[in-house]
């Protein structure tokens, strides 16, 4: 499992290892890194990250808003 997160941060730009447990929010399925917060969004059916999420877009939207 280790070197799959290591992979990821490769991948993604996150050399974190410490995510979340999967959330589910507004139909929107992701993990957080606890480090730096970066979001990745998880693929219920493959059971794993798909690709990671723009920083905090729901929290940006709620200030424009
Ligand atoms: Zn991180």
């Amino acid at each position: 499992m280790d070197s799959v997160v290591a992979a990821l941060g490769f991948l993604f730009g996150c050399h974190h290892h410490n995510l979340s447990r999967v959330f589910t929010i507004h139909g929107r399925t992701y993990r957080v890194c606890c480090d730096c917060g970066a979001e990745f969004k998880y693929s219920l059916t493959n059971m794993s990250i798909e690709r990671r999420l723009p920083r905090d877009p729901m929290l940006t939207g709620l200030r424009i808003a």
